[in-house]
């Protein structure tokens, strides 16, 4: 026990100081499903919250394709260059299902991957989508105390992880393309709605006056959506991962948004309501596994579930049933 508690305040030590090797040590006790590795994550994560430097915390979706690792290449190292830390984290919802994945296992952004103020780390793959959430946060408490002062983190775009990934961010962006017709028409509608900007990527070459014209049409769009950010505009930009361009105009848009949201109190009033979020998601999860767990449950669902079918028993009888079970049979723990 005390051998593990020394360890821990050595990695955190180090973590603090910017040893990189520290920071994916302490990652890979976050991401473990050892139980007492989460006990021991936990104390880490608990030393760790209050050294956490001021970051921005940005979200990035879009379909397989958009760009986005060449994006977040592109745009990290312009950072990097600039003296800020960047880190990027990717949320890959097929990792949970397949324990592969289509974001983390590619060897990519390798300039990034060897910029000093850079780290990358991919997806933490299996387990539920509540795990991942739990893992992604705490990485980010890990990185924000080892001083990495702008997170990336990125998502495919497949609905239930942009949603995720929009509730742990401040700023969240919307990669896409050109002749994206459909898209205008109301499939990524949902997606708009979460996006504080839209930026239509590979505007270079043949594609510049298409990109702009999207561009447009997105924003006459995005006129009539409601902002996913209260005082703030959603807006359509353009750029080219692949050159350059638009990166730069993009990074302060995002720092115009910061300060605005800090001025309004935007920002912290997200953050804050983001941690309540996590909390009570965290308290559901951890309720319906003790109940599916439970010796008592496991033994009278399946007669119950076989009654409910049959017709014999109406549900609310036997939810009652099970939540009887449940509470006067407390098993040990
Ligand atoms: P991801 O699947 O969203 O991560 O997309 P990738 O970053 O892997 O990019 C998909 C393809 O689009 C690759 O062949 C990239 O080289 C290309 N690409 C990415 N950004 C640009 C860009 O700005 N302009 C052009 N012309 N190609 C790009």
């Amino acid at each position: 026990k005390d051998n593990a508690e020394l360890d821990i305040q050595e990695i955190a030590a180090k973590l603090v100081g910017g040893n990189r090797i520290a920071l994916s040590k302490a990652i890979t006790l976050i991401e473990s499903n050892a139980k007492d590795h989460y006990q021991k994550a936990q104390e880490l994560l608990t030393y760790l919250l209050p050294l956490a430097v001021p970051s921005i915390r940005i979200g990035i979706t879009g379909v397989p394709g958009a760009g986005k690792s060449t994006f977040i290449e592109a745009f990290g190292i312009l950072l990097c260059e600039m003296g800020y830390k960047v880190a990027v984290l990717a949320v890959d919802p097929s990792s949970t299902v397949t324990g592969g994945s289509i974001l983390g296992d590619k060897t990519r952004m390798e300039n990034l991957a060897r910029h000093p103020n850079a780290f990358i780390r991919p997806s933490p793959s299996g387990g539920t989508l509540g795990g991942v959430h739990r893992k992604t946060r705490e990485t980010v408490i890990a990185c924000e105390a080892a001083g990495y002062d702008v997170l990336l983190i990125e998502t495919v775009g497949v609905g239930q992880s942009e949603v995720m990934v929009r509730g742990m961010v401040d700023f969240f962006m919307l990669l896409a393309l050109t002749g994206a017709g459909d898209e205008l028409q109301g499939m990524k509608k949902g997606i708009m709605e979460l996006a504080d900007a839209i930026v239509i990527n590979k505007a270079d070459g043949e594609n510049v006056t298409l990109a702009r014209k999207t561009c447009r049409e997105y924003n006459q769009i995005l006129h009539f959506l409601l902002p996913a950010t209260k005082g703030w505009q959603t807006r359509a930009f353009t750029c080219s991962a692949l050159h350059g361009t638009g990166l730069e105009a993009l990074w302060s848009v995002i720092q115009k948004f910061k300060e605005k949201g800090e001025e309004s109190g935007v920002f912290t009033e997200r953050r804050h309501l983001q941690e309540k979020e996590w909390l009570y998601s965290m308290i559901r999860e951890k309720l319906e596994n003790a109940f599916f767990d439970h010796p008592g449950v496991k033994r009278i669902l399946p007669s119950l579930q076989a009654s409910v079918i049959k017709g014999d028993v109406p549900v609310s009888k036997a939810v009652d049933s099970l939540f009887q079970e449940f509470q006067q049979n407390k098993p040990e723990v």
